[in-house]
Formats: structure tokens, sequence, C-alpha cells
């Protein structure tokens, strides 16, 4: 049976899910959900991330990640943490990069927190086996400082939406119409502390964002460390439904075809970083056009054209893509979680 047959079916036998609900089993639904069986980054697939557009944006992380390390006074050892790193581009640019400090790539061990079979069979093909996979963070072994980084991992965990109706806040929900189709519909929620949110107003609300927030939070504080969460998402809070599938890099209906289209929502950066900072860390948020900038991805780019005068129109397109306004630059975010009492790379003033 089909996962939208399946969940039909459940249903119509328990009642509506909420939209964490949905995104969960659509993502991760060990039979057909969309990471469980056919992740597809790049041209070729559904969606283009950041590391696939160029590999400057790795190298530019790994940069980051080494002058981290040693504004971190340079320990022995580090554990080098990548969440969710899809084929294994970014880490592999990343490490590349570090190539230049041999102390840091001896001093760090490098782990993988990925839940998807298909993609960690890509990134060990890339990566080999001098690496740890974990499904989750918890798995990572604590006492060593942490640098970690993420890209495009926030907008796949899951969210609740509520939406303002003419006589106060509901959760909106998936059933099923009279058809027996899956629909979105409205059911009871608690009252949320907007009473002059206009009616349609969407509020989202993601436990397990603000639940990494958190655990980052209190496991930097405790080992030190920083965290590099780059995303699209929103900076201040605000209303608005984000939810979205993508399909062959086309936006899909999100209830016609679970488990075939990557599912996400933005990420909730207020929420994240709050949460970390109820545990004692420090955080800062740059756009991704800022972090790059100051990183020096205009002098990587003009090296790169200097080496491969030919490639120069697309290395431009390239760096268009990562840093333009109109592009990644602004939508995307990259929100940094640190341990207190120093300001990690590129967020002197941020
Ligand atoms: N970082 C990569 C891939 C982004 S796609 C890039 O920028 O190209 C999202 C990644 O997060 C995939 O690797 C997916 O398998 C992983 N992922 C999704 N949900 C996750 C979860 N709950 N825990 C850990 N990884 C998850």
């Amino acid at each position: 049976m089909s996962l939208r047959d399946r969940l039909a079916a459940e249903i119509a036998a328990g009642g509506p899910m909420s939209v964490a609900q949905f995104m969960t089993r659509c993502l991760h639904d060990p039979a057909d959900g969309y990471y469980a069986t056919r992740p597809a980054l790049g041209p070729e697939g559904d969606f283009v991330t950041a590391p696939l557009v160029s590999q400057m944006f790795g190298e530019l992380i790994g940069v980051w990640a080494v002058a981290a390390w040693q504004m971190m006074g340079a320990p022995a050892r580090v554990r080098l943490v990548e969440m969710g790193p899809g084929d294994g581009t970014l880490m592999s640019d990343l490490l590349r990069a570090a190539r230049m400090a041999p102390e840091f790539t001896a001093a760090a061990e490098v782990w993988l927190v990925e839940v998807s079979e298909p993609l960690k069979a890509k990134q060990r093909r890339l990566l080999g086996e001098a690496v740890h996979w974990v499904g989750a963070l918890a798995d990572v072994p604590e006492g060593a400082p942490l640098i970690l980084v993420a890209n495009e991992l926030l907008d796949c965990l899951p969210a609740r939406q509520f939406v303002r109706t003419a006589t106060g806040w509901a959760e909106q929900v998936i059933g099923l119409d009279a058809e027996g189709e899956l629909a979105f519909g409205l059911a009871n929620a608690p009252q949320l502390p907007f009473p002059d949110a206009p009616a349609g107003a969407v509020w989202e609300q993601s436990a397990a964002q603000a639940a990494l927030g958190a655990e980052l939070g209190s496991r930097i504080v405790r080992d030190g460390g920083a965290a590099l969460l780059i995303d699209y998402g929103r900076g201040e809070p605000g209303f608005g439904d984000t939810l979205q599938a993508l399909r062959r890099h086309e936006k899909v209906d999100p209830l016609a075809c679970p488990g075939e289209a990557d599912l996400t929502v933005h990420a909730d950066f207020p929420a994240v970083l709050s949460a970390a900072r109820a545990q004692g860390a420090e955080t800062a948020l740059l756009t991704q056009g800022e972090l790059l900038a100051r990183l020096g991805v205009g002098e990587r780019a003009e090296a790169l054209v200097r080496a491969r005068p030919e490639k120069s129109a697309v290395i431009g397109r390239q760096l268009n893509r990562l840093v333009a306004a109109d592009q990644m630059g602004e939508l995307f975010k990259a929100g940094v979680i640190h341990s207190p009492g120093w300001t990690p790379p590129a967020y002197e003033d941020a």
C-alpha cells in the first residue's frame, strides 16, 4: 500500500494528524519516506543546496572551522560534527580546505549524524571509512569540544502550524475530504499569545528545531565549542505558512505525493537560538551573504578564476547564487551557538 493510502487509512481510523506528524511520516517513514527511500540532491534530483552550487561554500566553512578551533586554543582533540551531510560534498570540501592546517585535521575526529541509509551510502563513497556515523547527536561521545556544522537540516525538522480564524487560533491538520483525499482542515488548539493577529495568519512552531537548539546549547556549554547552522528561514519571529514540497526543482502540493518530494518549513532561528541561550550558550546570527563575504568568498572566487580563467563566467554565476540578496544571500541565514567567553570567526560585531 502506498504511503498516501496508509496515511489515509490511519486518518480514517484515528482522526486528523498535525503538520508535524505528517512531515515526519513523509520524510522518514521506514518503507516510503523521502529520506528513507529516495533523497535526490543536485541538478538531476529534487533540490540543490549551497555545497552543490559551488565548492567555495564547503571550503569557506572549512576556513571557519579551522579559525574557530584556533580561537578555542587549538585543543588536541575536537569533534568535528556534521548533521544531515546529504551526499557528503560539504564535508569533503571542508576537509580539503582544512588540510592547510594539518594540526587541525590531526585533532579533528569526524562524526556524521545521518538518518538516511541511501545518503549514508553516498557519504561513504565520498568520504571513505575515516569518519564515524551515528543516527543522533546524542550518540556523538561527550568529553571533547564540538565544532558542528549543519546546512539545510533545520528545515526538515517537523513543525506544527496554527491558523488565526475569525474566532481565535486553530491548528492546521491533515484529514480527509468527502472523496477520501488528504486535505487540510482545522482542529481546536490552545490560544497563542498574539490576540491581535490578523485572520489567516499562520504561526509555525517546531518543537524539534527548538529541542536541537537546546541540545546544542547545553552540550556546548559543557564541552565547549561552536555550532554553525545554515538554512533558509526567518531571523525575526513572524507569521507565515512556509510548508513547501519540492520535486525535481518544482514546488508541488505538499499533500499530493507523500514521500515522493522533499518537505520543509523555514528554519526558525529565533526559536533555535533562544533555546540555546536558555542553556547558557551564546548565539549570533548573520545572513549567508554576510557570513560568506566575511570569510572571504570574493577573494576565493578570484583565486579560482585566476586558476581557471575559462571558468570565469560559471564561477561568477555560482558566487552570485550564494551571496546575492535576491538569491541565497538573504533568505538563507547562518546562526551560531557557542560557549561563553569568545566570539567565533566572522561574528565579531554580529
Ligand atoms: N547538508 C546537505 C544536505 C541537506 S538535505 C547539503 O547541504 O547538501 C537534509 C539532510 O538532513 C539529509 O542528509 C537528511 O538525510 C538529513 N536529515 C533529515 N532529517 C534528519 C534528522 N531528523 N536527523 C538527522 N539528519 C536528518
